[in-house]
């Protein structure tokens, strides 16, 4: 049975920035949960942040490829560089998921390390833009496709190919 990374907020965690989760209500990801497919993980606590934290963006508003290649840093609204705690919660994100054999993610859509399409512009001004969270950007150059919460749907269509 393919078992499946998400995000720990999306599952009732407070693990965010703010201290609070992303719970979802999608009947799909309560399906996996019951079947115990599901493996939690927050890439930024792993990491070796606290909960609460200050936001985080990358700067320049580039993705998490820049940060992984070293062209760019991921700040902390207070000024502080956490570029080193994000690149480690991305590594072991994609340790845990080759320790389950996981090909598949759901991660919390516009995180500086979970997101699949959109992230903050580094300004913390509200603004996204498209590109993907540093552990996103991991996991997808190692092979695991990563689908945001809006995109269940298809990642049980993926699920089913896999298995099929
Ligand atoms: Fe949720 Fe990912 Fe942010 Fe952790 S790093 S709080 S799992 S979006």
């Amino acid at each position: 049975m393919e078992k499946i990374l998400v995000s720990a907020c999306l599952m009732g965690r407070k693990v965010r920035y703010d201290g609070g989760a992303k719970t979802s209500s999608d009947a799909w990801l309560a399906g996996w949960r019951e079947e115990g497919r599901l493996v939690p993980f927050c890439p930024e606590v792993s990491g070796g942040l606290p909960v609460p934290r200050p936001a985080a963006e990358i700067e320049g508003g580039a993705g998490g490829a820049a940060v992984l290649a070293g062209a760019a840093r991921v700040l902390a609204s207070d000024g502080s560089d956490v570029t080193a705690e994000f690149l480690a919660g991305a590594r072991q994100a994609l340790a845990v998921a080759r320790t389950h054999g996981i090909r598949v993610a759901v991660l919390k859509e516009g995180s500086p390390s979970c997101g699949a399409l959109a992230v903050y512009d580094g300004t913390f001004q509200g603004h996204k833009v498209p590109g993907q969270g540093v552990t996103t950007a991991l996991l997808e150059r190692s092979g695991i496709r990563v689908f945001n919460e809006e995109q269940v749907p298809e990642a049980a269509g993926y699920l089913r190919t896999l298995e099929a």
